[in-house]
């Protein structure tokens, strides 16, 4: 089967990292070898650096974000326990189903899409809640989010975020913002391809966990004898599950491609590609979607100009220049193209190309 070589530049996967690329064929390593233990444990220091904290519970779930949303819910919500969620695009609605399946009371705090979360909202929602979640980058609207400031407000409860689309991208600042709970995904800023979530917590929301929960795969008490919780650094592993191993060892080089140029530096590199791909849009007379101040610079939401055919000119893109930018999400998936610009893709020449590219399917 011959597979070809696209641009991903819709809301993910984007291309991954060379190195996180090559390391899916290095030589495999079984899973409780001594070079694969030291491996892992390296993986998870550097999670701990991408999330900006110190949680010794901080580990990549082997699976995909969504099942890093699960492991967030099944471990924390009790029957009957409130969970204040911030909705205000797709994966905050995803929120409100995963933790009612967990047996939660959910108040829902709805936002208009395209707009961030209003926290003053949203900390008033519920006097006294168990949990309050958000999603710190909406990627079905393009739009960033004040997790500092829920934090700052957050009282009692704990505060549950989605990092899916944030982490190795924009800021993040989980210990310093007042994160209790975290997941995130490899396939999108962390330049790795999909298949692990990129999870911590802290001892604060462990110590209130479910004893028992309605998952045996990601119960995190199980869990951290998997990634040597007990013994610490090097320490022994008890058998859990059988790791990814190639996928680790990926994660691993795309981690480790990150921290030799600098957190702050990719922080920048988004950033600048960002507004560069926003101010270009605007230039060829294109509408942003999201909410002026509040645009991810990773992820770019642009209006279809009236009389265009949206899926035509994504189909064109593919067909024509090998490059996939998103469709919107939900009520907006005609209305509304998606641009991602995450991890190697977070680079001039790549807007350029998608600029000239969309240029060249509207002519
Ligand atoms: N949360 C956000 C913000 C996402 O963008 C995504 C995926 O696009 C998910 C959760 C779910 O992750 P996955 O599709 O890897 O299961």
């Amino acid at each position: 089967m011959s597979i070809l070589e696209r641009r991903l530049f819709g809301p993910g996967p984007s291309n991954p990292y060379p190195e996180a690329t090559a390391a899916l064929g290095l030589p495999l390593l079984g899973h409780l070898d001594p070079a694969f233990i030291a491996l892992m444990d390296e993986t998870c220091d550097m999670l701990r650096t991408v999330w900006g904290t110190d949680n010794a519970r901080t580990l990549p779930i082997s699976a995909t974000g969504s099942a890093g949303m699960e492991a967030a819910f099944v471990n924390t919500v009790h029957p009957g326990d409130v969970v204040v969620v911030a909705v205000n695009g797709l994966f905050g609605q995803r929120m409100t189903d995963v933790a009612a399946r967990c047996g939660a009371e959910v108040v829902a705090v709805e936002h208009e899409w395209g707009q961030p979360v209003d926290v003053e909202r949203v900390l008033g929602a519920h006097p006294s809640p168990a949990i309050i979640a958000a999603v710190h980058a909406e990627t079905s609207t393009g739009v960033r989010s004040d997790i500092a400031a829920l934090g700052a407000g957050k009282g009692d409860a704990l505060l549950l975020v989605d990092a899916v689309t944030s982490i190795g991208g924009i800021e993040l600042r989980a210990d310093d913002w007042g994160v209790d709970i975290g997941y995130a995904g490899t396939q999108k800023c962390l330049g790795v391809a999909p298949g692990l979530a990129p999870f911590t917590i802290n001892d604060r929301a462990f110590a209130r966990r479910v004893e028992k929960p309605h998952s045996w795969y990601l119960d995190l008490g199980l869990l951290g004898g998997y990634v040597g919780e007990a013994e610490g650094r090097g320490g022994g592993r008890t058998y859990h599950h059988t790791a990814p191993v190639a996928m680790v060892a990926s994660l691993h080089a795309g981690l480790a491609r990150i921290l030799d140029e600098g957190l702050e530096a990719v922080w920048a590199r988004h950033e600048a590609a960002g507004r560069l791909l926003q101010d270009g849009l605007e230039k060829m007379g294109l509408e942003l979607f999201a909410a002026e101040g509040h645009r991810l610079p990773e992820l770019t939401t642009v209006k279809v100009p009236e009389g265009v055919d949206s899926a035509a000119v994504r189909r064109y893109l593919l067909e024509t220049h090998d490059i996939e930018i998103g469709a919107g999400a939900g009520a907006y998936a005609s209305s509304v193209w998606r641009i991602g610009l995450m991890g190697r893709n977070a680079r001039p020449d790549a807007v350029l190309l998608v600029l000239a590219a969309l240029q060249d399917a509207l002519d």
